[in-house]
């Protein structure tokens, strides 16, 4: 059982997207919050902790992120010892956590194994949730790669492959192979993607993949099974094919146009930007071996993910928020919220990753926000965030403190 744990001296930015508190106290017990008070709360026995000059607020979500793609061609990735890759994967679980990271959404590659290591405590990691074999059609798809036509290709050294199928009737055998191996939600490839490279691939971003039939399909079976569809999409024919069929949650989204970003504000649909992956990539993409074909497609779309943004937040869609960092620069996660409250600012940047990205995984009576009764996951940064937004670059520094269910998973309290 954890101690109960008391916070003195809180500066508390709850994650609701209201006004930071000072001085406020927040008590954890039995892994829950079980006060929210003034200075004078009334508090239990336990470790008292004076956090004067440090924030506290909800444990960071990330809503995208590759964990097991250690290299950034997957085929590469696939080529790495088994053990290599299984001890890469959890050093990156690790640095997750330790950026202040407690809960993250993998976007397709990670084999259920490492949910349960670190269900079991094997591994020192955040909460996952799975998508494990993504859904993608024949021909024109980076998951495909070989010699033959659409051979399919190991995401990773622990066999997980991609789902491809055609048609409703495929899609809806596929979406229920995945969620039969674990699956907390369906991811579809349903745009062409930027990191493909085959001589033959014709997959670029704007060839919208699965007609609104097929993702309809994997809608209908993930909502029977009570989860959605988040959908790999680039450009507007692409994102309103997603929003046609019911997929709750838009990536990337880079080409959105107004009418599309109108069309998610009016489903409901989140919208889960990635922006730091393509200023990584189309800073760095060629020092780290992409080819001609990939920072091409990278120009389309690496620089107007920032305009989608600025167009979802003006129609209202509700911006929830990812990483989604391959290869190398998985423990730069946190720079997600530096570049996204340029344009949210920071409070809007911290909602996105704390209390959006909880609705959007459907957690949000148990994650998100500090307020009593919630899973304590909580992160203690040393300073003021909302002043200085770059603490998120350097969390293995900046984050002193990081529960997980009201357990210590790192302490650099003094
Ligand atoms: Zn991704």
């Amino acid at each position: 059982m954890a101690e109960t744990l008391i916070f003195k001296n809180v500066f508390l930015i709850d994650g609701t997207g209201s006004e930071p508190r000072e001085d406020a106290t927040v008590v954890v017990a039995d892994g829950r919050i079980k006060e929210v008070g003034g200075p004078a709360a009334k508090a239990p026995a336990g470790r008292v902790i004076d956090l004067d000059g440090k924030t506290l607020m909800p444990g960071l979500i990330d809503a995208h992120v590759h964990v097991g793609n250690i290299e950034i061609r997957n085929h590469l990735t696939a080529q790495l010892p088994p053990a290599v890759y299984v001890l890469k994967t959890c050093r990156n679980l690790e640095t997750d956590l330790d950026l202040g990271f407690t809960t993250l959404r993998d976007a397709a590659g990670l084999d259920p194994g490492f949910r349960a290591a670190v269900d079991q405590g094997l591994v020192r990691g955040p909460r996952l949730l799975l998508s494990i074999t993504p859904l993608a059609q024949s021909g024109g798809s980076s998951s495909v790669y070989g010699p033959g036509p659409d051979q399919p290709m190991v995401r990773n050294a622990l066999g997980i492959y991609p789902e491809i199928c055609d048609g409703a009737d495929q899609v809806r055998a596929a979406a229920r192979r995945t969620l039969g191996r674990g699956a907390d939600q369906i991811k579809v490839f349903a745009d062409g993607e930027v990191l493909s490279a085959q001589a033959a691939d014709r997959a670029k971003p704007g060839q919208s993949k699965f007609c609104v039939e097929e993702l309809k399909a994997a809608v209908d079976v993930a909502e029977a099974a009570g989860t959605y569809v988040m959908a790999h999409v680039y450009a507007p024919r692409a994102i309103r094919n997603a929003v046609l069929a019911g997929v709750r949650s838009i990536e990337h989204g880079n080409l959105m146009d107004e009418e599309t970003a109108g069309m998610m504000a009016r489903a409901g649909a989140f919208y889960v930007p990635t922006l730091l992956t393509y200023d990584l990539l189309v800073k760095g993409g060629k020092a780290i071996g992409l080819d001609d074909r990939s920072m091409e497609k990278l120009a389309l779309v690496g620089q107007s993910g920032r305009r989608a943004v600025e167009l979802a937040h003006r129609a209202g869609v509700k911006i929830a928020s990812g990483s989604d960092i391959v290869g190398p620069g998985q423990d730069r996660k946190g720079e997600e919220l530096i570049i996204k409250a340029e344009i949210l600012g920071a409070m809007g940047a911290i909602v996105s990753a704390t209390k959006t990205n909880a609705e959007l995984l459907n957690l949000d009576d148990r994650l998100g926000t500090v307020e009593v009764g919630k899973l304590a996951d909580l992160i203690v940064l040393d300073g003021n965030p909302l002043k200085n937004v770059g603490l998120f670059a350097d969390g293995r520094k900046t984050v002193r403190l990081v529960l997980k269910e009201g357990r210590v998973m790192k302490d650099l309290l003094d």
